[in-house]
């Protein structure tokens, strides 16, 4: 597995405006550290408990990003340090973070992820769901978060059409919540979506972050 070739290749393939989150879930410190010795910084994680161990081995330089689904009481340990968390799904959530990132001193970027594949899975908001959270208007007193833009993950499907159809979607609502709740928010700007098998068709329908795991590192061993 030449990691840094890999590396090389997936950023020749990116515009400049587009930001790499190499994941490195599943793989060994070492794997992290070739990449990091080829200039990348921004790594994805999934796991607390694995992400807690590399955070400390490894450059603290290193912005680190929580791509999961984080649990509640599992944001404490990540507060300290996290530099984005893409996979918000809940008001309850976001609120958890907030309190967390004020005990620290922080404010923690946040983006929402929005469920827009066909396959069922029991997180991200739906379009209508994330709408009615952002109404509410409760996540506006939050300090100590800020909502960066939102995250999705299309259908794992070989079918390019759809999966085409489904960035769009998430780039179309992204650019309705940005007219209607946060046009007042340069920090709002954010679409991530596109891992290792769909991030070309991502970058076409207007990704500003792809999150590419095993066609940098090689396949997971789980
Ligand atoms: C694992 C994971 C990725 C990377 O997947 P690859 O197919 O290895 O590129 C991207 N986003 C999320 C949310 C993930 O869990």
């Amino acid at each position: 597995m030449d990691i840094q070739k890999n590396l090389k290749e997936v950023l020749s393939q990116l515009p400049p405006h587009v930001r790499l989150v190499a994941v490195s879930k599943f793989h060994p410190n070492e794997a992290v550290e070739a990449a990091y010795a080829a200039g990348q910084r921004i790594f994805g994680e999934s796991k607390e408990q694995e992400l807690s161990r590399k955070q400390a081995a490894l450059p603290k330089d290193i912005e680190w990003h929580f791509i999961g689904h984080l649990q509640t009481n599992k944001v404490k340990y990540i507060a300290p340090y996290i530099a984005m968390i893409d996979a918000v799904d809940s008001y309850k959530l976001l609120a958890e973070i907030n309190r967390q990132a004020e005990k620290c001193g922080r404010v923690i970027p946040c983006l929402l992820e929005i469920h827009i594949a066909e396959e069922d899975t029991k997180y991200g908001f739906t379009f209508e769901s994330c709408r009615q959270m952002l109404r509410e208007g409760r996540w506006r007193e939050l300090d100590h978060v800020v909502i960066s833009g939102v995250m999705g993950m299309a259908t794992n499907t070989d079918n390019e059409d759809e999966i085409r159809r489904e960035f769009r979607s998430l780039h179309t609502f992204f650019t309705e919540l940005k007219d209607t709740f946060f046009s007042d928010s340069e920090a709002f700007r954010e679409i991530s979506m596109g891992m290792s098998h769909d991030y070309p068709l991502a970058v076409g329908e207007g990704s500003t972050m792809v999150r590419v795991g095993s066609r940098i590192f090689g396949e997971r061993g789980y």
